[in-house]
């Protein structure tokens, strides 16, 4: 298909800012999100077909380094769920419990190496490519839930304090 290439590239950063938005699960609207990426039960009404069962997805920024060129890219959420070995839901809860999880991935995931499929969209106002796959070419890749799974636990277990119920 035009406008898809194939980068063997290695990760800079991704951007954990704003990493995800909600979608209505019923009717798969995307609901407004609150200030600050943070999510409110306010906010998670669906005003369409008032369902309230929202659910989180993944759409993350990340910048990219081939053996050409460094380029932002878009991550949605199949793609970046192979990066994160969970779903946008599972990891929002575990930034909650582990409030500095977040700052973490990009130590985590920093200079893997990964064969991503990136796609132009056809929007002319899409600033980025959006990454349609990502395969690991580490044959030791964990996703950065099973590392940080890891980090963080090892950190209770020498005393920091945790919040984990
Ligand atoms: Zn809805």
């Amino acid at each position: 298909m035009e406008g898809d290439q194939t980068v063997v590239c290695s990760l800079l950063t991704v951007d954990l800012n704003d990493y995800c938005y909600r979608v209505c699960t019923r009717c798969d609207r995307v609901l407004p999100g609150d200030n600050n990426g943070v999510f409110s039960s306010s906010s998670s009404f669906c005003t369409f077909c008032n369902s309230k069962q929202p659910k989180l997805l993944y759409r993350i920024l990340m910048s990219i380094a081939t053996d050409t060129s460094v380029k932002t890219v878009v991550c949605f959420d199949r793609a970046a769920t192979v990066l994160f070995g969970c779903s946008a839901d599972e990891f929002f809860h575990f930034t909650k419990l582990n409030p500095l999880a977040a700052s973490m991935v990009n130590q985590v995931l920093d200079g893997e190496m990964f064969r991503m499929t990136l796609n132009r969209p056809r929007n002319g106002n899409a600033q980025h490519m959006r990454v349609t796959s990502v395969v690991p070419l580490r044959s030791g890749f964990q996703p950065a839930i099973v590392t940080l799974t890891q980090l963080c636990t090892k950190n209770a277990s020498l005393g920091t304090p945790t919040h984990s119920s």
